[in-house]
């Protein structure tokens, strides 16, 4: 991508209400634009790091369920049948002029239950597993973290479907939490597999925490096996659960994922059955796994970073080189950047008429993983200039071997 004809401008300044590191430096690299607070632009840079984010986890849930895509716009009977048009505080509600009431969807419990009835009929018919990456809407009462908590913000929200308890449990524990280990592995983050409250039908539920400064969760890690606990249901004193001991360390850390054991919550709301072997109805017991996929973001910007800018990890990189094209080389620059192409590498071509300095100091900011330099001197050695962003040192590498440098 050229950058001279790229729909991007980066900025010195941002907005005032937000002091947030991702927000402000999301910002100021041109990959998102404050619309208001929670609510954002993803402008084509933010785009591309929240479609490689997306894609990892899309990779990984079709490994264990079917994708598919629910609506926005939600009937307020189904809300109203689970006890959440009152229940739910964050719900965002809308009267249509014709007298109708609607909701904006935080969650799809009560769009994919009744959807499942029309797929799901006997035992025969289980387990099942689908999922959607979607916006959601919560009329959240702080919105000030940036991507961190938005009122609209993308999520992965996977469901699953099961005869019997222990089936739940097995695909919960087989099946998404290896997957979900996968997506944050592949991402490059540690995320801690954390016990925490676990809503009305089984005693915990388990949250993927993420330590950061700005984290708004308080955990305590065990000191011996790094089992996980949060603040809201730790005792002073408590065993860990997994190894026994009472090594606990206290940290901030923000919450990515969520995966819960709903049992028949839902199903008995929407008379959701399936027919036994005995010819018996029974309620189908289902699991809810849902991962923040634009929370992600901010995350992977607050745990990557210099006092310059994001360092992305090469996963999520918008693109893999930022090529820079100095005064005098432009047109050598012009065809490293054809072949780059050709060699199936993503290239951010700085071609702006533009100050080294400018050039630069974007470079650091944006945060692409190899910085490519192009001037009169590299030149004069057949040569570029190739700095990672996480480096502190630049070396010079021939041109001929440069695609292969950074594959
Ligand atoms: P939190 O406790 O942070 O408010 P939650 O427990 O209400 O989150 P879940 O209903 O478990 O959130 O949603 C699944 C995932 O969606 C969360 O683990 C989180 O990563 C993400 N998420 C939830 N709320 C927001 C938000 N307002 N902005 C961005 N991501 C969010
Ligand atoms: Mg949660």
């Amino acid at each position: 991508m050229r950058q001279s004809k790229y729909f991007l401008k980066t900025s010195k300044t941002v907005s005032a209400d937000d002091v947030s590191i991702n927000a402000r430096l999301l910002e100021q690299g041109g990959f998102v634009q404050k619309v208001m607070a929670g609510v954002y632009d993803f402008m084509p840079l933010g785009l591309r790091v929240l479609q490689k984010i997306e894609n990892i986890v899309r990779e990984e849930m079709d490994k264990i369920g079917s994708e598919m895509f629910m609506p926005v716009l939600h009937p307020k009977e189904n809300w109203e049948k689970t006890g959440r048009w009152q229940g739910l505080d964050v719900l965002f509600k809308l009267k249509s002029r014709h007298g109708s009431e609607y909701a904006l969807g935080p969650t799809h419990e009560e769009i994919i239950t009744p959807a499942a009835q029309s797929v799901i009929g006997s035992y025969k018919d289980l387990p099942l597993a689908v999922y959607q990456i979607q916006t959601k809407f919560r009329d959240e009462p702080r919105a000030k973290s940036g991507l961190l908590r938005g009122r609209e913000f993308r999520m992965k929200d996977l469901y699953s479907f099961h005869a019997t308890a222990e089936d739940l449990e097995e695909y919960y524990n087989k099946q998404a939490i290896p997957a979900y280990e996968k997506v944050y592995q592949r991402l490059g983050l540690k995320a801690l597999l954390t016990e925490a409250s676990g809503g009305t039908f089984s005693k915990y539920s388990h949250e993927y925490q993420v330590e950061i400064e700005s984290g708004e969760d308080i955990i305590y890690v065990c000191g011996k096996c790094g089992t996980a606990k949060n603040k809201e249901i730790f005792e002073e004193g408590a065993l860990c659960t997994n190894c026994g001991k009472t090594e606990w360390r206290e940290t901030k850390a923000c919450e990515v994922g969520n995966i819960f054991k709903l049992q028949d919550k839902y199903s008995s709301a929407f008379n959701l059955q399936y027919t036994d072997q005995d010819g018996g109805k029974k309620p189908v017991l289902m699991g809810c796994y849902g991962i923040g996929t634009s929370r992600l973001m901010g995350v992977l910007v607050e745990r990557f970073h210099d006092d310059k800018g994001i360092i992305w990890p090469d996963a999520s990189a918008p693109f893999k080189a930022h090529l820079l094209a100095l005064k005098g080389a432009e047109k050598q620059a012009g065809e490293i950047y054809e072949s780059l192409l050709k060699s199936g590498i993503e290239v951010l071509y700085d071609d702006r008429e533009a100050s080294a300095g400018v050039k630069f100091a974007d470079a650091d900011l944006i945060g692409i993983p190899y910085r490519v330099v192009v001037s009169p001197k590299t030149l004069a050695d057949k040569a570029v200039e190739v700095k990672k962003r996480s480096a502190e040192k630049a070396e010079f590498v021939q041109i001929e071997n440069l695609a292969d440098f950074i594959k």
